[in-house]
């Protein structure tokens, strides 16, 4: 099956700030096979028969990465409070309450909300992930499952390492190579040194990778302090956890030393803009580490703490987090949070030479986003051009028209075509009621 994407505005993301206007994409099975200006792409002997999406007024560009998500279904109801004392009284209690069929349709609700918004993989750290790895592989996007582990005393709802293992066991690599699992750790605070340990020699033996949190706020800060003598990011180089398959999210209240590390390591970051405002977390050093090497990627946090799955919205506040905390107008430039939203966010996941940029060769992973809004106009080319901007701060995951993922065309002029969008509503709906029933039976007991 071969598909022509012809005369978008096609932005490659494979270094340079150039876009291909108008442009077109050639995908033959799984694959890119050719990117380029219209005439040459239409020239192509492989473009004779190919199934047309005409594109005219559409951006296309590579899809998302969210490289940072926890399915869920507490959206709306965990509002205004602080980072430790939401935990405490809206998401530990929810984690009692779970199952593991309410744990899938999370996935699935999550899965799909992401897709329908242009987002092509998603980074998610949650629990009885055997259901988020079969909704993953129906709806048909790349994902990389990552269980909460936690043993600190307390925390013993929590995913284990030895769920973990079995999870490893069984989805190390699902669904043609698009599911992958990793090894999970909450948090420092939630877990001892021997499941880091545990941790470190789990992602050993499967070789795979780890995901963590970290530095979310100044309050973790001193009590890493406090509790261990040592910052976050040390203690968990300590730990023997940082390297270049770990991927931590947050890292909002990093010092240079710590950066150093990260970079030393080869550890990548999920920086997660609308989640740190949310919970007043504070403004990550994205531009210092983005300077000293360490790939950072966006992620959207939780449903609860953002409160949509909207990469394209997230690159908005990814931008003016950056303007107003360092008050330079010169950073958050659209080009550097689309990188980081596309390619960068590949690379934190080690999928870069799979996806992430659109070049002959690699996987059709590619949104498409529809530009002929009015506050989308006007486009403007050349040296005019102006739809890096329109992507960042004038569209959302609402104008995504089109996504595929390994060639495979997922959503279809803003339809779903592996799930029925209110089908999955109404199975979120009726999950989320069993859920509250079930945390309020638990907190009265
Ligand atoms: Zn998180």
């Amino acid at each position: 099956m071969t598909t022509l994407l012809r005369n978008g505005i096609v932005l490659p993301m494979t270094g340079g700030r150039t876009l291909l206007d108008p442009g077109s994409v050639l995908v033959e099975g799984t694959d890119i096979v050719a990117v380029g200006p219209v005439a040459e792409v239409d020239t192509d002997p492989r473009a004779a028969g190919a199934e047309v999406v005409d594109l005219t007024g559409h951006a296309v560009l590579p899809g998302l990465h969210n490289c940072h998500l926890h399915s869920g279904l507490l959206r709306g109801t965990a509002e205004s409070l602080s980072l430790w004392d939401w935990l405490k009284t809206y998401v530990d209690p929810a984690h009692r309450a779970l199952t593991p069929e309410i744990a899938r349709v999370a996935s699935l609700h999550c899965y799909a909300e992401g897709l329908l918004a242009g987002t092509t993989s998603v980074m998610d750290m949650w629990r009885f992930m055997e259901g988020s790895a079969e909704v993953a592989d129906r709806l048909g996007l790349r994902a990389t499952l990552v269980p909460y582990v936690a043993d600190e005393e307390g925390y013993d709802y929590f995913e284990t390492i030895e769920t973990n293992r079995r999870l490893l066991e069984t989805h190390a690599v699902a669904a043609d190579g698009r599911v992958r699992s990793w090894v999970g750790l909450e948090h420092l605070l939630y877990c001892t040194p021997t499941a880091f340990r545990a941790a470190a020699d789990l992602a050993e033996e499967f070789g795979t990778g780890i995901h963590t949190h970290s530095s979310e706020s100044l309050w973790e800060v001193q009590e890493s302090l406090t509790r261990f003598g040592r910052r976050p990011v040390e203690e968990l180089h300590n730990r023997g956890v940082l390297g270049e398959r770990t991927v931590v999210a947050h890292c909002v209240w990093l010092d240079d030393r710590e950066i150093q590390v990260l970079a030393a390591t080869g550890t990548s970051v999920a920086h997660c803009p609308c989640s740190n405002m949310k919970l007043s977390s504070g403004p990550a050093r994205v531009g210092a580490m983005r300077a000293a090497g360490i790939a950072v990627g966006l992620g959207s946090d939780g449903e609860k703490e953002n409160n949509n799955l909207d990469l394209l919205e997230e690159m908005k506040f990814a931008s003016l987090l950056q303007k107003v905390t360092t008050l330079d107008p010169t950073t958050g430039d659209p080009w550097d949070v689309l990188t980081m939203a596309t390619i960068e966010g590949a690379r934190a996941l080690g999928l870069d030479a799979v996806t992430g940029s659109l070049e002959v060769g690699k996987r059709a992973d590619i949104a498409t986003v529809d530009l002929r809004g009015l506050h989308t106009t006007p486009i403007l080319h050349g040296a005019d051009q102006n739809v890096p901007a329109h992507l960042v701060f004038s569209a959302s995951g609402r104008d995504v028209r089109d996504v595929w993922v390994d060639g495979r065309r997922l959503v279809a002029g803003g339809q779903p075509t592996t799930f029925d969008v209110a089908s999955v509503r109404a199975e979120a709906q009726a999950a989320a009621e069993e859920l509250f029933a079930r945390r309020a039976a638990l907190t009265k007991s």
